[in-house]
């Protein structure tokens, strides 16, 4: 036993130093089994490197190529060598056959050019290769390319005595082509004359280590990307130990950088706006009692600048003790400012429209209401005048007279639509269960001798739905569409056709279809407002122009749609929904 020895267990002991290390480096707790396992082999290894010092003072012989290899790890013969010196060092060599072959870890000695001179089973089954082929070759031609520089300074740098070992983790290339990585430790035995004999090469096979933390890099910067792509800022809170992990980006939506928060979950609250906190805390709470699934809330945060800063964040407890309290909540951040105001502005337009709808609708309402008495008084008294002085008049006298009549009583009628459309909009919709194949069939019924006199027919479908509707309105959505479909036909069998479709979203589509002179594409969308006509007032029996105007609106009111398709000469066809897609029909009746 001499210094070799010392040298071997100070090896073994480095080794397991180098474990230590790797493994504090590393920091995975899954890789900390692999790593003592791995130290425990390394010493193992180490403790054969030390028997092959202590028991071994090769003979030198010369290669080939002039470079020395030991032919032979036993001592070399002495002149009259006994015969005990020569059975120990028989048994020498046969453990140290033994132990190397059967090493759990590739273990190698290597010429100082790179050549194998003896690798072990383990060794060739790390890389595919016979010994008998391995021998024949060097590490240089297994080694990864990109791995090979590094590993020939390192045995430049021992051949000129500047480091004693390296360790290095590198790949080489299997027999079959494939890449496995190793942790590869070297040391470097001199012989008397101080020259380079062998270096001795322990293998581990780190590549599943390797591939799981290349996997955990990959999904590391993956869930990194996807954060980033989200603009999300992370926590991350040991709530036993009230730490709080903040991430970059979570620093950065309030103007901070990490290093400027303390790690507690109070640098949060004390951010959080004084009118939030109450709910927040409160939604927070009620998660932490296990109450929620998730946590979630939607606050104010102050900015290093002072101003606020909309927070959208989500979180949930993912560690639980025996007693379930948490002990583990993680969560992100989305800055919602934008959307925020976004959201505030609107409303506030939405807010602004609604009034002024109002304001309009009162004044369309109150001017139709207050000039209907003087306008009823205009047409009373032409028709005074006419009854009373139309024979005194010359026939340019009466024809005016009849004139005035005739457009008060037309006024009248425009005052009468804008204050029925005005009411459209004031009236308290009072919804109720409206069996509409009752509703439409009273409609037809009411027109029966007007369309007697048209020539026309409406045909119904037989199995009209229930729904949810205000009964009077949706009636007059029937009656106006029927109306038009007769009005506006010249077909000598003016014919309607009155029906639904299931509009894909679970509800009614109704449609109520003519074969009258429909309506060209480029006033398809005029003809909704109010008092606008495509013909002359006498023409198809005259109208106001305001009803379908007002149809709309009680469509819009039911929280329908209305449109339209149609072919001019050959009819037209109405489409609407009397409630809003979300909304189901009660069914048919
Ligand atoms: P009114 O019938 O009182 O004129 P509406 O608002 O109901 O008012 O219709 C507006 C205009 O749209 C009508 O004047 C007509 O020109 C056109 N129109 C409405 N329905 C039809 C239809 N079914 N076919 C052809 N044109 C139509």
């Amino acid at each position: 036993m001499n210094r070799r020895i010392i040298a071997g267990g100070l090896a073994a002991i480095g080794v397991l130093l180098l474990i230590a290390v790797l493994g504090s480096l590393y920091g995975s707790q899954t890789l900390l089994p692999a790593i003592l396992a791995s130290g425990a082999l390394s010493a193992l290894s180490a403790l054969i490197v030390a028997l092959i010092l202590q028991q071994v003072k090769p003979s030198i012989s010369r290669d080939k190529t002039g470079v020395e290899e030991p032919s032979s790890l036993t001592p070399p013969p002495e002149a009259h060598p006994s015969h005990r010196a020569l059975e120990t060092a028989q048994m020498s060599e046969e453990m140290f056959r033994l132990a190397m072959n059967n090493a759990p870890i590739g273990m190698a000695l290597v010429s100082p050019e790179g050549r194998w001179i003896r690798v072990n089973r383990a060794l060739c089954d790390l890389v595919g290769y016979a010994e008998e082929e391995l021998l024949v070759t060097d590490f240089q031609t297994i080694t990864h390319p990109e791995d090979l520089d590094k590993d020939l300074s390192h045995v430049q740098q021992m051949l000129r005595k500047e480091i004693d070992f390296y360790h290095m983790e590198k790949r080489y290339i299997r027999k079959n082509g494939e890449h496995v990585w190793i942790l590869l430790s070297v040391s470097l035995v001199w012989d008397h004359n101080d020259k380079p004999r062998y270096f001795i090469s322990q293998i581990q096979d780190i590549d599943a280590r390797k591939k799981a933390e290349e996997a955990l890099r990959i999904s590391k910067e993956r869930l990194e990307l996807a954060l980033q792509a989200g603009q999300l800022g992370t926590w991350d809170w040991d709530v036993p130990a009230d730490e709080v992990h903040f991430d970059a980006r979570w620093a950065e939506m309030i103007g901070y950088q990490v290093e400027e928060l303390a790690p507690r979950a109070s640098t949060w609250e004390q951010a959080i706006h004084p009118e939030d906190r109450s709910h927040v805390l409160a939604a927070l709470e009620a998660h932490l009692q296990g109450n929620t699934e998730t946590y979630e809330a939607e606050h104010r945060l102050r900015h290093k600048d002072g101003t606020w800063i909309w927070i959208l964040t989500k979180g949930k407890v993912i560690e639980r003790n025996s007693h379930g309290e948490p002990r583990r909540v993680c969560g992100t951040h989305l800055d919602v400012t934008l959307q925020r105001h976004a959201q505030e502005e609107l409303a506030a337009f939405a807010r602004e429209l609604e009034r002024s709808n109002k304001e309009l609708e009162d004044f369309a309402h109150i001017a139709s209401h207050d000039l209907k008495e003087p306008l009823r008084g205009i047409r009373n008294y032409s028709t005074f005048l006419l009854e009373d002085y139309e024979a005194v008049l010359d026939e340019d006298g009466q024809h005016k007279l009849h004139t005035l009549a005739r457009l008060t009583s037309r006024l009248e009628d425009l005052i009468g639509e804008l204050l029925h459309y005005s009411r459209v909009g004031r009236t308290q919709l009072a919804l109720q269960s409206v069996d509409l194949h009752v509703a439409v069939a009273d409609v037809v019924d009411s027109l029966t001798g007007w369309l007697e006199e048209l020539h026309g027919h409406v045909i119904v479908e037989d199995c009209l739905p229930t729904i949810h509707c205000h009964q009077v309105l949706a009636a007059e959505v029937f009656r106006n569409l029927i109306t038009n479909g007769i009005k506006y036909n010249n077909n000598e069998n003016r014919q309607v056709e009155v029906g639904t479709q299931p509009n894909g979203a679970g509800g009614t589509v109704f449609y109520v279809r003519d074969n009258g002179i429909g309506i060209a594409e480029r006033h398809q969308e005029a003809i909704f407002r109010i008092f606008k006509r495509l013909h002359a007032r006498d023409k198809f029996g005259g109208g106001t122009g305001a009803g379908l105007s007002i149809t709309q609106k009680i469509v819009r009111r039911h929280g329908g749609n209305i449109w339209l398709e149609s072919e001019e000469g050959k009819g037209t066809t109405f489409f609407f929904t009397l409630q809003s897609s979300d909304e189901t029909p009660e069914g048919p009746s």
